[in-house]
């Protein structure tokens, strides 16, 4: 039998006493594997300097972002609202560089406190001009081609709306012009989980566009960096990715004298491995012997929705409620959550969002636990909120074994129903 999964940072005796002291379902965040996380990138090597942004929409938590600040990280933002986010939790406009679908209202003030603007279409770049000619911007290209996990992690190719279709460069330049605008920064985010063999094409194309815009002196690779969840998952060297890279500035700087700084923007390698979701087993149910058996747990698409949108499979670890592993009886099972719908499964066959399948697991029990793990990033902020009425997990951070704070309350169903008015139905 395939072997089971294990804790990633947690050890299995914290299990029931967090469970018991905060609640489940519970997110908890680990510091040091953040730390960890964000030194590796950090280290990266780049001929010309290195700035790591932290993508926000990973986990967007105040604590989190104020955690990453101290780090001394800079920011990717894809909104207005993540921005204003980063600056209550302290962190200066001039950290942050926004990459949006939507620009909505507001933009411009944050832009006047120092948020950098990366226009991700000639509509952006106009609205930019318009608004701040004479003004330096950035350049969010599609460069013909992407990767990604699955079809819906991938942001570049001609099925994509993301950033300025490559072909369509001078009709920026021309823009830029128009405005005076002094292109400072060329980026690219092509997908998330890409080949990592693709960032070297990405970098040749985006070279190409460089030499052609004297003015460039940043080139952005976006996110999309592998992290090693599952046991089957190969192991990723983003440093040696790093040195490929490195030869091609260097051999542009030969050509061109111009140095690039890089940018990076790691969202799931900073986070997705630095939290794990705590969940217990509320029931347990089989659908006879040629069927399969079920754990059902107190968590589920209201918290997780990679499984069932994209078929990603998250390690999944069973604890007992002794706090032991119990993996002397691993036998095949099926996960699935508790709302009521049949999508809420965490067992998908991966890829396909429509198919389950058991994976082995020590043999649970109600009233034992379940750890989802990669939940550090895209689950609490890319989740189900409020389906079935569930309130919003709460979230902990621990910096050590032992010590926990808490960074977000579970919601309130007072909070859940906060806006809600109701009609005039007199008579
Ligand atoms: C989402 C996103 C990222 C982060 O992607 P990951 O796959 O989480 O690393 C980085 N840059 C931009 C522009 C993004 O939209």
């Amino acid at each position: 039998m395939e072997t089971v999964e294990a804790l990633k940072f947690l050890s299995p005796e914290e299990i029931p006493h967090l469970a018991e002291r905060y609640g489940t379902p519970l997110f908890v965040y680990d510091l040091d594997t953040i730390k960890r996380n964000y030194d590796y990138f950090s280290q990266i090597p780049a001929p010309y300097g290195l700035t790591v942004r932290y993508s926000v929409k990973a986990n967007p938590t105040r604590a989190i972002l104020a955690y990453f600040n101290r780090l001394g990280a800079s920011f990717d933002v894809s909104s207005v609202w993540e921005a204003r986010r980063c600056v209550n939790a302290g962190i200066d406009a001039s950290k942050i560089l926004i990459t949006a679908q939507e620009v909505s209202a507001g933009w411009e003030e944050l832009c006047e406190a120092g948020m950098e603007f990366d226009a991700g279409s000639l509509q952006q770049l106009r609205a930019y001009g318009e608004k701040f000619p004479g003004g330096q911007v950035s350049l969010r290209i599609n460069p013909g081609f992407g990767s990604g996990l699955v079809k819906k992690l991938t942001s570049g190719g001609d099925h994509s709306s993301f950033g300025l279709w490559y072909a369509q460069f001078d009709e920026a330049l021309a823009l830029a012009e128009r405005y005076s605008l002094s292109i400072k920064r060329i980026h690219l985010h092509i997908g998330s989980g890409h080949d990592s063999g693709i960032l070297e094409k990405t970098v040749n194309r985006a070279l190409e566009l460089c030499a052609r815009a004297p003015g460039v002196t940043h080139l952005n690779l976006g996110g999309g960096y592998k992290v090693t969840a599952l046991n089957s998952d190969p192991q990723y060297d983003h440093h040696a990715v790093g040195a490929r890279i490195s030869a091609s500035l260097e051999q542009f700087h030969r050509e061109t004298g111009r140095q690039l700084h890089l940018e990076m923007e790691p969202g799931t390698f900073a986070m997705a491995l630095a939290g794990s979701l705590i969940t217990r087993v509320i029931d347990v149910v089989n659908t006879g012997g040629d069927g399969y058996r079920f754990i059902k747990i107190d968590g589920g698409l209201t918290e997780l929705m990679r499984p069932s949108y994209y078929g990603a499979l998250h390690p999944l670890v069973v604890v007992k409620k002794d706090g032991s592993l119990g993996t002397h009886d691993v036998t095949p099972q099926m996960v699935c959550g508790h709302c009521c719908i049949a999508g809420d499964s965490l067992t998908p066959v991966a890829g396909n969002t429509e198919d389950f399948t058991p994976v082995p697991l020590a043999r649970a029990e109600i009233n034992d636990y379940l750890v989802v793990e990669r939940t550090g990033g895209y689950a609490a902020s890319m989740s189900v909120k409020n389906f079935n009425s569930y309130p919003e997990a709460a979230e902990v951070c621990r910096a050590g074994k032992g010590s926990y704070h808490k960074i977000r309350e579970r919601q309130t169903l007072e909070q859940m129903t906060q806006n809600e008015r109701d009609l005039p139905l007199e008579r």
